[in-house]
């Protein structure tokens, strides 16, 4: 089978994960600590804290900016869902921002339009750097200023990508980002997570909302050398050294891996230029670490041809995203069709193709064979 992703791991990762497993510490020895140092320098940030996964990432970047009942925080629909559950989880009221078209991102001109008009402001907004293409945050940074909010960069799929002489990660315009490590995403710690941060004050609740609230610095008394401190309600969220040695394999594999997802993309791009699909492109100072290739496939019709034609070859593409607002718990909460069109249309005719470092050129060529077989006949342009 082909997947539209999936995960390359070597005998180093083996080596390393065993490593940890004959030593003393399976969790909360040196191996996350080192990880934590290693994403950070790659990111240039301060610090980054590293959890057991993308959601609780998020969750805890939302707190740790004080996001509770009395707040909004708005993010982009096209997105997967915990980019906005994370909001509910802290019981704020969650809004979206449509997306621009041509990069599916959140769109920074519906952003203003949607302060300038709303009656309520959020607290936070989540900007969801899509497919690993960057949103423009200078635009972003700008509109944060003047209304006067806190920026989440929700970059699960795009460590590694280059937004001018900025890195994803760097939170040069933003407050927190935060990073996913699931299976298809660009790096792996089977399960995993991390937050990047430069402000003390927000790595130190990070840290703290992690282990259960309590404060690892806390001094200790000579009459109870045993005793720690909860001050705050925090999650078991620890991410284990068993997959903190495994990330940091990867972390070192991951140039090398945006390298060939690069290079594939480039090969779609040449075998898709004359078929008038809008494949995604780079605009002068970008430089996307490409966790997805999505196609326009020009209709629903055609979406549905193309997925099975696929399939029917063991291809298995994938859609990204069923508009957050359209899911059944959002539809309660009052969403509708028609609330974010660019969005909603985005849906309908949009595919993600096979894309990992291990797919094979042999393997790409099947599927740039199928798609143009199928969305030729289907007479695209
Ligand atoms: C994968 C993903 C998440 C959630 O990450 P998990 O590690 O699966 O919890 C959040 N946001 C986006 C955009 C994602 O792709």
């Amino acid at each position: 089978m082909i997947p539209y992703g999936r995960q390359y791991t070597a005998s180093e990762e083996l080596d390393a994960v065993t490593e940890v497993l004959s030593s003393d510490w399976l969790t909360q020895g040196c191996k996350v600590p080192e990880f934590e140092q290693a994403l950070a320098e790659y990111c240039q940030a301060q610090q980054a804290v590293a959890v057991s996964n993308g959601t609780a990432a998020l969750h805890l970047a939302c707190l740790a900016l004080g996001l509770s009942e009395q707040d909004e925080l708005w993010t982009s629909p096209n997105s997967f869902v915990a980019s906005a559950n994370c909001g509910l989880y802290c019981g704020a009221r969650v809004d979206f921002v449509d997306i621009d078209p041509a990069t599916r991102n959140l769109c920074p001109i519906a952003l203003e339009q949607k302060l300038k008009s709303s009656a309520t402001k959020p607290k936070v907004l989540v900007v969801v750097h899509f497919a690993g293409y960057p949103v423009d945050m200078l635009a972003i940074a700008a509109l944060a200023q003047q209304y006067h909010f806190n920026i989440i960069e929700d970059a699960s799929h795009a460590i590694g990508s280059r937004y001018g002489d900025s890195v994803v990660g760097d939170c040069r315009y933003s407050d927190l980002t935060t990073f996913s490590f699931h299976p298809v995403k660009t790096i792996t710690t089977a399960e995993g997570g991390a937050i990047t941060a430069n402000k003390p004050e927000l790595i130190k609740k990070l840290q703290q909302l992690r282990s259960h609230g309590i404060d690892a610095a806390v001094d200790k008394k000579e009459s109870e050398p045993w005793a720690y401190q909860q001050t705050a309600l925090g999650f078991n969220y620890r991410l284990t050294d068993i997959q903190a040695a495994l990330g940091l394999v990867q972390l070192q594999r991951l140039n090398e891996f945006i390298k060939r997802r690069r290079q594939l993309v480039d090969q779609y791009n040449t075998a898709f230029s004359d078929l008038g699909i809008q494949s995604m492109q780079e605009k002068i100072g970008v430089v996307s670490a490409w966790h997805l290739y999505v196609i326009d496939c020009g209709g629903e019709d055609k979406r549905l041809a193309l997925f099975q034609a696929l399939l029917a070859e063991n291809i298995k593409s994938q859609v990204h995203y069923q508009p957050i607002h359209l899911q059944p718990y959002y539809q309660k909460k009052g969403f509708q069709m028609g609330d974010f069109p660019n969005a909603e249309r985005n849906y309908l005719s949009t595919l993600s193709l096979p894309l990992y470092p291990s797919l094979s050129d042999e393997e790409q060529r099947r599927v740039i064979d199928i798609v143009t077989n199928v969305l030729r006949s289907g007479g695209a342009k």
